[in-house]
């Protein structure tokens, strides 16, 4: 597609790819047949083809974005199916990052909505503040349960997490270690459910490797990325490289499929950053995914549930990690079950099912409906995210868990994870 950067931005670390993407795009429409928001809502503008023109005209011309512009772009999931579908490799997510940092510094939302993003960026960040979040939610929930709009969505989402115990702060030592990997707490998951990582920390022990709780760090930064606060992502960030610069490990570890590929993309958050741009790709060379530690064992489970594995959408497009999931449950005795649209997103993404409720409730329910049509006794997936907004939706398709959590049980790890008493 042709354009008319200026030379400035197109030398710009953050501009200069978003405008190689633009040039990239051919406009053969290839991706919106994979693209969530133009299979439910059939508008041009709702497509990656849409968005990129768009998004070229906004960054071209600089300056406050127009209600138009930021309204499409707001609707993007970030779920990448666009980027893998494109046979001319047009990364689209470095030109959505882009178009997100520029619309939250060029355009003025109005008050409620900034209060709205503010309050994700510095609250759900910090799992002793989303803790009390919590709490308030629980004591107002007959109130809460029905409200409209978005705080009704973040207060569902919070309702539907049923935190099992403290987060781990020592995990198990293998008899003979291979491995020590540093372990990030992360943020809302530590609150929602720190079970989840205790459950990471035992069958990977069995695999022969040792996690270790990677003090001082926090969130990956992710939560902010999404609204396009850069400035915010990269502090985290910079939180996280420092805390594993601090000790000797053979790479670090983040629980939730959308935090890791957070984790693996840090080095261009810094691009063109002489200090901060090696330690951030030393960092981001290090990173691991649980789907990538974890190796396929073959055992008997208690019982050979059926399995419904849901791929997060950063699993699939940015970790591409496809199948991976599947081949450990089918080694652990589970009978994996496929469904329909498995590639289309939840409505999860990120901070999408609280800023745009009504189509992420429109896409939670498509993803319930197909994978409820394939029976499954369960419901996996590895991503804090996509467990907690589909749990707000699932009615009686329960249980749902981390892949970490059935493993561990079919490994012998103790009561299934849905029978915990204090669940
Ligand atoms: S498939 Fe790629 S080249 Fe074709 S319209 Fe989509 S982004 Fe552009
Ligand atoms: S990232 Fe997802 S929602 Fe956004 S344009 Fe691409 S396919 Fe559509």
């Amino acid at each position: 597609m042709r354009y008319n950067f200026t030379a400035e931005q197109l030398a710009d670390p953050q501009v200069g790819p978003a405008a190689k993407a633009v040039r990239s795009c051919v406009h053969c429409g290839i991706c919106t047949a994979t693209c969530p928001t133009y299979v439910l809502l059939g508008d041009e503008r709702d497509s990656p083809r849409g968005r990129i023109v768009l998004m070229k005209e906004m960054l071209e011309k600089g300056g406050a974005p127009t209600k138009e512009q930021v309204h499409h772009i707001d609707r993007c999931l970030s779920c990448l199916n666009c980027k893998t579908a494109c046979p001319s490799s047009v990364n689209y997510q470095r030109l959505v990052d882009q178009a997100r940092t520029h619309i939250q510094d060029h355009y003025t939302r109005p008050l409620g909505e900034r209060i709205l993003r503010w309050t994700i960026a510095k609250v759900m960040t910090r799992p002793a503040l989303v803790r009390i979040g919590l709490l308030l939610a629980k004591i107002g929930a007959p109130v809460v349960m029905l409200m409209p709009g978005r705080l009704g969505a973040m207060a569902r989402i919070g309702l539907s997490a049923r935190p099992q115990g403290p987060e781990p702060i020592h995990f198990p030592k293998p008899a003979v270690v291979k491995q020590r990997i540093a372990i990030m707490p992360g943020c809302v998951q530590g609150a929602l459910a720190p079970q989840i990582d205790g459950a990471v920390g035992r069958v990977l022990a069995r695999r022969g490797i040792e996690l270790v709780a990677l003090d001082g760090a926090g969130c990956c930064g992710a939560l902010p990325h999404h609204m396009g606060r850069e400035h915010d992502a990269r502090e985290w960030a910079k939180q996280a490289i420092i805390a594993y610069e601090q000790g000797q490990y053979d790479g670090v570890l983040i629980t939730a499929t959308g935090c890791s590929s957070q984790l693996k993309d840090y080095a261009h958050q810094f691009a063109g950053d002489p200090v901060w741009e090696p330690r951030a790709a030393r960092f981001a060379a290090a990173a691991y995914d649980f789907a990538e530690l974890c190796t396929p064992v073959t055992v008997t489970p208690p019982q050979a549930l059926r399995v419904a594995y849901h791929p997060a959408c950063s699993l699939q497009n940015s970790l591409k990690l496809n199948g991976v999931g599947e081949a450990m449950l089918e080694a652990a005795g589970f009978i994996v079950t496929p469904f329909a649209e498995s590639h289309l997103c939840c409505g999860s993404a990120g901070t999408y099912s609280i800023l745009q409720p009504e189509l992420s409730g429109q896409l939670r329910a498509r993803k319930l409906g197909n994978i409820a049509a394939a029976e499954p006794d369960v419901l996996v997936s590895g991503n804090i995210g996509c467990l907690q907004h589909l749990a707000a939706g699932a009615g009686r398709l329960q249980p749902i868990l981390h892949l970490a959590e059935l493993l561990d049980w079919a490994e012998g790890g103790g009561a299934a994870p849905w029978e915990n008493p204090k669940a």
